[in-house]
């Protein structure tokens, strides 16, 4: 515990990390959080890890917004490094609401009139709720009059979800991460669960005591291989490769469910023509995987009566990273590891409500519940809802966004509770392209990275100020509610976007975020069955839910996929290179990531004490033979420079490293992990290669 005073109230809410979705209780005394206990949610019965545990003190750090801020007239923009907040501000003056307000929109509106709706573009935020995500969508729809709106899941899952739509019709996961406990055998694959999913991983740990044989592929070692039936480190950007391998075994040795493919699947003879060259052998020296251990795990997953795959975004962040979520589709429906209990497909969502998110519409090309833009139907039907026209072209995600303010004609943004001045790939592009925005609002809880861009920074809400739903990995709605009072003059963020809306034209009266729910309800009939009394009443439902008395499903698809035909698609795969194959000159594969203290770009995690002193700085991983090879004992500091630029910090030995990696986080501004990696994007999911950039190490230049 935190602290031993006695609270004088409690209050129910989730975590406001990971997509795990703990439940935990606020104890409070004089309106501020004394400790933190996790509760008898169903994704975490009473556990949490160290974020959800100790990660509560950010809303009081001493930087915390409490007004809105204005850009001093000529003061130029851009990312200041010896940016203080303890120290008077230099570049923004504090403003009043209606000032900050009206200069916020006002040169966003001026921006539309000159140059028309695709002047501008908004990033909204995984940390927010539903039905902020809601809001926020709708405003950039309605108000900008574009579908220029994209969130973190571009930098996340995109790939998988886009692999996912395309086969079996929907994004979301088949089957919650509590069903390994049921499963004779989990693949765990370019995922890192006890790090970036800590309490999903201790149902792996559980599952495996029981008896379920774990397989976790990874080019890293994990704290899980110690759980393992096999683990196996396949070489960085190999995993088509092997996938594909283990679906030629599959299908040579005929492991597959004839009965199911029959039933549920189309495309099934195109692929097995498709993998009859890839075998083992002939992909082995791409993947680094001897051949008879790919049969021996083909075997494992396609004769296991239950089989799961659960992955991370060390699947979906490469140029094939839509490919590599295909290949585990296929390899599922092969082997008709879908549809019952202890089987399924994964992908383990990263941050708290970047499911929510994107159901909610928070994404470019479809509206919510995934619906196309083009599609006109659907259009007609939204457009009907909320009383506007809408745009049927698909916009722009957020590496596009970036290279479109680059080219000059995307002039205008506002960023709700995004950092891409920390999170894009190739740092100083995406930070010179936000110097080049003519006009740029961000609504934060801190001057962050990105903040230091803008025009008017408008003051927000966290998440033990707030009240809302966020959905998890596992599809469950869950109901955050406000435990503390909002410091100085922060506003809800529902608040902030509702008087922004208005300024922009629109005529919006919602005076709570359950009024906003029952507007979603109307658009997405995923919350059908969900309403914000039963939320409230029981915190926690599933979606796709029945009827009002009925739990939601927590295995999905055990009859049809909601595709047109009511079958999945099997999509084959052609083994591509990573964008930037190491060469003589960058030989070592870096890879980015989290850790398991810190959460996306730090803006909340650096600001809490215990996380912070507990991770205080940037450290590179490297092998202990890697770092011998460049002789530099651990603690020491090397420079990692790729084609875009370097940074310097100190390195750790890590006996889970392969030689020729190393690996980075990226929520330190001080050595900027992104500053190195490589915007080259997926073509489908539009996801830039986080996991693989060619780099060099040396010892760091004493100063
Ligand atoms: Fe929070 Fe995720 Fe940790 Fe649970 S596992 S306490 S949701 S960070």
């Amino acid at each position: 515990r935190g602290d031993s005073r006695v609270a004088d109230r409690t209050v129910d809410s989730v975590c406001p990390y990971c997509g795990v979705g703990c439940q935990l209780t606020y104890h409070v005394k004089d309106d501020a959080i004394l400790f933190v206990e996790g509760r008898e949610g169903p994704s975490n019965q009473n556990r949490l890890c160290v974020k959800g545990r100790f990660g509560f003190d950010y809303p009081r750090h001493p930087s915390r917004l409490t007004t809105p801020l204005i850009r001093r007239p000529g003061v130029a923009k851009g990312l200041d490094p010896d940016f203080d907040p303890a120290q008077p501000l230099t570049h923004f003056v504090e403003a009043s609401w209606d000032e900050a307000l009206d200069l916020a929109a006002g040169g966003l509106a001026d921006l539309k009139a000159a140059h028309g709706p695709d002047a501008l573009a908004g990033f909204g935020s995984a940390k927010c709720s539903n039905e902020e995500a809601w809001l926020f969508q709708k405003l950039v729809r309605t108000g900008f009059g574009s579908n220029h709106v994209d969130h973190c899941t571009r930098l996340c899952h995109a790939s998988s979800v886009a692999a996912l739509m395309e086969c079996i019709g929907s994004g979301a996961v088949t089957a919650s991460f509590m069903q390994a406990l049921q499963a004779d055998v989990v693949i765990l694959t370019g995922c890192n669960p006890t790090v970036n999913h800590p309490v999903a991983a201790t149902y792996f740990k559980q599952a495996a005591r029981n008896g379920t044989k774990l397989i976790v592929l990874d080019p890293r070692g994990q704290a899980l291989d110690a759980y393992a039936h096999r683990s196996v480190r396949f070489t960085p950007g190999g995993d088509v490769s092997l996938y594909n391998a283990m679906l030629n075994v599959i299908v040579s040795e005929a492991l597959y469910d004839q009965t199911y493919i029959d039933a549920h699947t189309e495309g099934f003879e195109a692929l097995k023509a498709h993998v009859r060259d890839l075998t083992p052998e002939a992909m082995s020296p791409d993947c680094g995987v001897e051949p008879e251990q790919i049969r021996e795990l083909a075997r494992l997953y396609a004769q296991a009566e239950r089989a799961m795959i659960f992955w991370g975004m060390g699947i979906s962040q490469h140029v094939h990273g839509t490919d590599n979520a295909r290949c585990l589709i296929s390899l599922a429906l092969a082997c008709g590891q879908t549809g019952r209990p202890g089987t399924g497909l994964h992908p383990l969502r990263g941050q708290n409500n970047v499911q929510g998110a994107s159901d909610a519409g928070l994404i470019p090309m479809v509206l919510p519940d995934y619906q196309p833009v083009g599609d006109a139907q659907m259009r007609s039907a939204f457009e009907e809802l909320w009383n506007s026209p809408l745009d049927a072209t698909p916009g722009l995600t957020v590496v596009e966004i970036m290279n479109a303010i680059a080219a000059g004609t995307i002039k205008g943004m506002y960023i709700l509770g995004e950092n891409p001045a920390m999170s894009d790939p190739d740092l100083d592009h995406a930070r010179e392209a936000l110097a080049k925005l003519e006009h740029l609002v961000v609504q934060d809880l801190f001057v962050t990275e990105t903040a230091q861009f803008a025009d008017v920074i408008l003051p927000a809400s966290s998440w033990p100020e707030k009240d809302g739903s966020v959905t998890n990995t596992n599809r469950q709605v869950q109901l955050g509610r406000a435990a503390v009072p909002l410091p100085g003059e922060a506003k809800p963020d529902w608040w902030i976007i509702q008087q922004l809306a208005n300024r922009l034209g629109l005529d919006w009266h919602y005076t709570h975020p359950r009024e906003v729910f029952d507007e979603m309800k109307q658009g997405m009939a995923s919350l059908d069955h969900i309403s914000w009394s039963r939320l409230e009443r029981e915190s926690s439902v599933t979606y796709p839910c029945p009827a009002e008395d009925a739990p939601g499903a927590d295995v999905v698809f055990t009859d049809a996929f909601p595709t047109a035909s009511g079958r999945a698609t099997f999509t084959p795969t052609r083994p591509l290179p990573p964008d930037e194959p190491i060469d003589d000159d960058y030989p070592t594969v870096l890879i980015t990531g989290r850790q398991l203290e810190h959460w996306h770009t730090g803006s909340m995690t650096r600001r809490t004490r215990v996380l912070d002193d507990l991770e205080p700085e940037a450290v590179a991983s490297l092998a202990p033979s890697e770092l011998g090879r460049l002789g530099l004992s651990p603690g020491e500091t090397v420079t990692i420079d790729t084609r875009r630029g370097s940074i310097t910090l100190k390195t750790r030995a890590d006996p889970l490293m392969q030689s020729g990696m190393v690996f980075v986080p990226f929520c330190y501004l001080e050595a900027a992990a992104n500053i190195l990696t490589n915007p080259a994007l997926d073509p489908f999911g539009k996801i830039p290669e986080f996991k693989y950039a060619a780099s060099r190490l040396h010892r760091a230049e004493v100063a």
